[in-house]
C-alpha cells in the first residue's frame, strides 16, 4: 500500500510540474489573444512585458511621380520621381536591406521575435494610383514589400487606387494595407462620433473588401491626441504610425511609431543618409 501511495504521490508531483511548466510557456500566446482588446493598458500595467527598443528606418512616401519642381508646393514636396525611387530601391538591394512589414516590427517589440539583418520598412500614405503604376512593379522586380495606408472613401477616385488594384497587390504578398480613416480628416478636430466612424468603418470596410486583418494605422496629417489613441485601442489596432521624425521604436510607444519622410528633393544620397541607423 505504501508503495502505491509513493507512486501515486510521484504521479501527482509529476503532473503538477508538467502543468506548471506548460502554463508558464503558454502565457505569451493566450495573453496576446486576451490582451488584443486592451493592448496599451496591458502594456503599461503588466511588469512582465519588456519595453523593447529597436532602430528601424520606416520610410514615409506619398506620391511617386514626375512633377515640375515648385519647392513651395505641397504636391511637389510629397512627390518622388519614379527614376529616383528606382535608384533608392536599387540602393536598398545593393546594401542588403530587408524590407519588413508592420507585423514584423510589432512581433519584435511585443514578443522579441527577431528581425532580419538591416531591416527597413517602406510605407506609403493615402493610396495614390501611382503606387500601382510606379511602385508595385519595382517592389515585385526587387523582391521588396511595402505598406499602403488607405483612405477607404477615396478608393476609385481620380488619382487614387481602387479595390481591384488593392486586391491584386495584396494577393501578390508584396503589399500590405493599413487604415488611414474614411475621409482623411484631422482626427483631433472631429467629434467623438465622427472619430469612431472614421476609424471603425475604415477598418471594417478594408477587412471585408480585402478579406484580411487590418491591424495597423497611420494618422492623417500625423494628428492625434488621447481621444484618438483611445479610439484606436477600442478598435483593436496593434500599432500606429505618426509623421514624427525618428527611427527608434519602443514597445511602450506602439501607437506612436515615428517615420522618416522621403519626398521631392531627396536623391539617392540623401535617402542613404536618412536611413542610416548608426
Ligand atoms: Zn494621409
Amino acid at each position: 500500500m505504501k508503495k502505491y501511495l509513493i507512486i501515486f504521490g510521484l504521479i501527482i508531483v509529476f503532473a503538477t510540474v508538467m502543468y506548471t511548466s506548460y502554463s508558464q510557456k503558454k502565457p505569451n500566446k493566450t495573453n496576446s489573444q486576451k490582451a488584443s482588446g486592451a493592448l496599451i493598458k496591458h502594456l503599461k500595467i503588466d511588469p512582465e512585458i519588456i519595453d523593447r527598443e529597436t532602430r528601424v528606418p520606416i520610410i514615409l512616401y506619398h506620391y511617386v511621380r514626375d512633377i515640375a519642381p515648385q519647392p513651395d508646393n505641397l504636391g511637389w514636396g510629397l512627390s518622388v520621381p519614379p527614376s529616383t525611387f528606382q535608384q533608392q530601391m536599387d540602393y536598398l538591394v545593393k546594401e542588403n536591406y530587408t524590407t519588413i512589414t508592420p507585423n514584423n516590427l510589432y512581433q519584435y517589440l511585443k514578443y522579441g521575435t527577431p528581425l532580419p539583418p538591416k531591416p527597413i520598412m517602406l510605407t506609403f500614405d493615402d493610396g495614390y494610383l501611382d503606387f500601382f503604376e510606379e511602385v508595385f512593379p519595382v517592389l515585385r522586380d526587387n523582391h521588396l514589400t511595402a505598406t499602403n495606408f488607405i483612405i477607404s472613401n477615396f478608393l476609385g477616385r481620380e488619382q487614387y487606387l481602387d479595390w481591384y488594384h488593392l486586391k491584386y497587390m495584396v494577393a501578390s504578398g508584396r503589399v500590405f494595407v493599413g487604415g488611414h480613416t474614411l475621409n482623411h480628416m484631422k482626427l483631433t478636430e472631429v467629434n467623438s462620433e465622427q472619430l469612431d466612424q472614421e476609424i471603425a468603418i475604415n477598418k471594417a470596410s478594408l477587412e471585408e473588401g480585402l478579406d484580411t486583418k487590418i491591424d495597423y494605422f497611420a494618422y492623417p496629417y500625423g494628428s492625434y491626441d488621447d481621444n484618438v489613441l483611445n479610439a484606436l485601442k477600442k478598435n483593436k489596432y496593434k500599432a500606429a504610425f505618426t509623421t514624427e521624425n525618428g527611427n527608434i521604436h519602443k514597445t511602450s510607444q506602439l501607437l506612436k511609431l515615428p517615420r522618416i519622410k522621403v519626398g521631392g528633393g531627396d536623391t539617392v544620397q540623401t535617402f542613404a543618409e536618412k536611413i542610416k541607423t548608426e
